[in-house]
């Protein structure tokens, strides 16, 4: 079989991981393909909650998870969901997400997570300035919610993080306070957060097609096939895609929830899997809705997605080739009603599930692979994928051009497990 085409770089899955380290090494002068297996269909990138979630730098095994999560494990429509025919496969999986939630572990993730998390804020404006993208953001901050005041109190981790690494954040107490930012919430929310540094995309679908476009203006490849191997050589890398190769003299895996195998092919066993999320989007609703909305206690936000409202969040463990649960869906949106009196005023909504690429400490892997430093990782960004891809695009492009990252990539070796 002869080789298909030759690049600079080859560049596995076109989510937001992939086509923002794409541009990056484009600006590099790389020459790059994208090779994607089913893009309109099945990516994470084109229908999340739309959210650059700068503030949000604290893992998902904190120190106290396991004293609540486990009551949620098996109620089909609580905030965290394992499916019964799914819990020998995710075992493995909730023992490493124990461990992160061990002192030391989780404070050397916050850490780590709140410095990519910087970087990230700092790319996203460059790739911003170089997109002309500013007209697809929204710049309108983060409200956090808590009904409860002793959940209240335990969200001091997060206050605390942030104070420390510089994110500003402004303590609410009262519903009439949080009534100046959001009016028409349900006043039994007396107590918040507000990050005014948060972005939203007003909407992650276009946002993808955006950057796509642009990549391909630039002179991308797009190669709409499935990459079933990959062979790393001393001078190159040939990929197989279906009945062809590609030739090119690095490869990128960014093929989010579907990385794991191919990480395995070069050597690296990755605790990597999917956390499914659910959302609803309702066209006018007639709320006016002026910020990001988190409701920390129930594990869903609410966003403007164009003119219309995204209620998401869910994390369900099934796999990646079970059908979706949408009664799912329908209970967050029976939440959120209850929270935002009117919601459901609309007039049409669509539901949809999409695979979080994760991995138990909540960070990513972007690191060399064992086998060669000519296949490289990008993948696992969990909640984060589309908060950090342009953080991640840069450190994937200083590994392939020789620079020394801006942080310290330790905490996101393929080695760490
Ligand atoms: C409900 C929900 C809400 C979310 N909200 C947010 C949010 O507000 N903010 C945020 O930052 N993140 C959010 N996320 C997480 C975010 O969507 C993901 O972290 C991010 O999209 C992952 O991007 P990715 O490029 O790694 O993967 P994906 O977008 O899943 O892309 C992977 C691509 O790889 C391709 N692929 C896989 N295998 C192969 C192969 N063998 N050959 C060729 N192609 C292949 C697939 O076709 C796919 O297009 C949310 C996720 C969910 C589910």
């Amino acid at each position: 079989m002869k080789p298909h085409l030759d690049y600079d770089i080859a560049i596995i899955g076109g989510g937001i991981i992939g086509l923002s380290i794409a541009i990056s090494l484009q600006q590099s002068g790389k020459t790059v393909i994208i090779i994607d297996q089913d893009y309109e269909q099945i990516n994470a990138s084109r229908k999340n909650a739309g959210a650059f979630a700068f503030a949000d730098i604290v893992p998902l095994a904190t120190p106290h998870i396991l004293k609540s999560a486990p009551k949620w494990f098996f109620d089909p429509e609580g905030p965290l969901y394992i499916h019964p025919a799914y819990l020998l496969s995710i075992f493995p999986w909730m023992v490493r997400f124990w461990r992160a939630s061990w002192n030391d572990v989780f404070a050397r993730s916050l850490e780590a997570q709140a410095y990519l998390m910087a970087l990230s804020r700092e790319a996203l404006e460059r790739q911003v300035k170089d997109l002309n993208a500013e007209f697809l953001l929204y710049r309108k901050g983060q409200l956090r919610l808590y009904q409860q005041k002793r959940n209240f109190d335990k969200s001091s981790i997060l206050w605390d993080a942030c104070s420390r690494h510089n994110i500003q954040h402004i303590l609410f107490n009262s519903a009439e306070q949080i009534n100046e930012i959001q009016p028409g919430l349900n006043p039994k929310y007396r107590y918040a957060g507000f990050t005014p540094d948060w972005i939203n995309v007003s909407d992650p679908k276009i946002w993808v097609q955006y950057i796509k476009g642009i990549f391909i203006d630039r002179g991308g490849k797009w190669l709409e096939k499935s990459a079933e191997m990959i062979a790393p050589n001393e001078n190159d890398v040939l990929i197989k895609v279906q009945e062809s190769m590609v030739n090119a003299t690095f490869c990128v895996i960014a093929a989010g929830a579907w990385s794991k195998k191919l990480a395995s092919s070069m050597g690296d066993k990755i605790p990597l899997d999917t956390e499914r999320g659910y959302n609803i989007t309702l066209q006018n609703t007639g709320f006016d809705l002026k910020t990001h909305l988190t409701f920390a206690e129930h594990g869903f936000v609410v966003s403007m997605i164009n003119q219309a409202i995204r209620v998401g969040g869910a994390v369900e463990f099934a796999g990646l080739t079970r059908p979706p649960n949408f009664n799912r869906a329908d209970t967050l949106l029976k939440k959120a009603e209850n929270f935002i009196p009117g919601l459901l005023n609309g007039n049409g909504y669509n539901k949809w599930m999409g695979f979080r690429p994760s991995i138990p400490d909540s960070l990513p892997v972007i690191d060399y692979s064992s086998l060669s430093k000519r296949v490289l990782y990008a993948f696992g960004h969990g909640h984060l994928g589309l908060t950090q891809a342009a953080g991640t695009a840069e450190l994937v492009r200083d590994l392939i051009i020789g620079q020394k990252p801006a942080i310290n990539m330790s905490a996101f070796s393929a080695k760490r497990f």
